[in-house]
C-alpha cells in the first residue's frame, strides 16, 4: 500500500551495505521508522531525501507494518545546519525530543511545524540559537500536553506573583513569599520578565514564535527554567543536550 507524507528525517542510520533506516517525523502520523533502499550508493535518485533533516513530500510503501521509501522530493534541506557544530548539535537535540514521539501514534499537526519553523530559524540565523532553544522547549511541552501552567501563583492566585519562583517538578510558578505546604522539590527564581516571555512563548502564533526580547540576564535564566521544565516534564536527560552544552553554546 503506498502513502503519501510529508516527512522530516530526524534520525538517520546506516545499514546493510548501502542502505539507511531513517526516523521520520511526518505531518499526520506522528514519528515512523522508514528503511531508504541504495541511499548510501553513488547516484542514488533518494539520496538527498534520506539526510538528516531534509523534509520531503514521500511516497511511502508499507507491508506487514513496515514502511520503506518509494520516491521523495526534497522541499527543505536545511543546509544551513551542516556549517556548523552548535546549530547542528543544537537540532540534534530537537530531533532527539521530537524522537521520543511514539510510532505511529496520533500527534498534534503543530509539532512538526515547531521543529520545522525551530530549524529554518537556526539555519537562517533568525535569532540567537538559546532563543530557538527555549522557544522549542517550552513549546513541545504544551503541543505534548505538559505546558506549564503560568496563569498564576500556585498559592494565592495572584496573576502576577511578586518575585516569581519556578517550580520545576510541578510545573508552576509562585511567590517568592507564598509558601507551599510540604516538600515541593527543585526551584528557581526567575523574573516578571522571564514569566511574561514564557507565557507568550506558550500562547502566541507559531510564525512569530521568536519575536519577543530578553535581555541578557533574562534570557539565560529562561534558557534555563525552560530546559530544566522540560527535563523535570520527560524524566530523563538527553545525550545530544549534553554535547551541545560540551560544544560552548550557553543554555
Ligand atoms: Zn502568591
Amino acid at each position: 500500500m503506498y502513502q503519501t507524507v510529508r516527512g522530516l528525517i530526524i534520525r538517520s542510520v546506516d545499514y546493510k551495505e548501502a542502505d539507511k533506516i531513517l526516523t521520520v517525523l511526518t505531518d499526520t502520523r506522528g514519528c515512523l521508522t522508514v528503511k531508504a533502499r541504495g541511499v548510501r550508493r553513488k547516484g542514488s535518485r533518494l539520496k538527498a531525501a534520506a539526510q538528516l533533516f531534509a523534509l520531503s513530500q514521500m511516497t511511502l510503501y508499507e507491508q506487514k507494518g513496515r514502511a520503506t521509501l518509494h520516491e521523495a522530493q526534497v522541499l527543505e534541506a536545511f543546509s544551513g545546519l551542516q556549517t556548523d557544530i552548535g546549530k547542528m548539535a543544537l537540532a540534534s537535540y530537537f530531533a532527539e525530543v521530537l524522537g521520543t514521539e511514539a510510532e505511529d501514534a496520533p500527534m498534534d499537526a503543530d509539532v512538526q511545524r515547531l521543529a520545522l519553523n525551530c530549524l529554518y530559524a537556526l539555519a537562517n540565523d533568525l535569532c540567537e540559537p538559546r532563543v530557538v532553544k527555549a522557544a522549542f522547549e517550552l513549546r513541545y511541552m504544551q503541543l505534548s500536553g505538559y505546558a506549564p501552567d503560568l496563569t498564576g501563583c500556585a498559592v494565592c492566585g495572584r496573576e502576577d506573583p511578586v518575585l516569581p519562583v519556578a517550580l520545576l517538578e510541578s510545573g508552576n510558578v509562585r511567590c517568592h513569599g507564598c509558601a507551599l505546604p510540604g516538600s515541593v522539590g527543585k526551584q528557581m527564581p526567575i523574573s516578571a520578565a522571564v514569566l511574561q516571555a514564557a507565557r507568550y512563548i506558550l500562547s502566541c502564533d507559531l510564525k512569530k514564535l521568536f519575536s519577543f526580547r530578553l535581555p541578557p540576564d533574562d534570557l539565560e535564566r529562561l534558557g534555563k527554567v525552560c530546559e530544566a521544565w522540560l527535563l523535570a516534564c520527560m524524566e530523563r536527560g538527553f545525550r545530544t543536550l549534553d554535547f551541545y552544552k560540551s560544544v560552548g553554546e550557553t543554555p
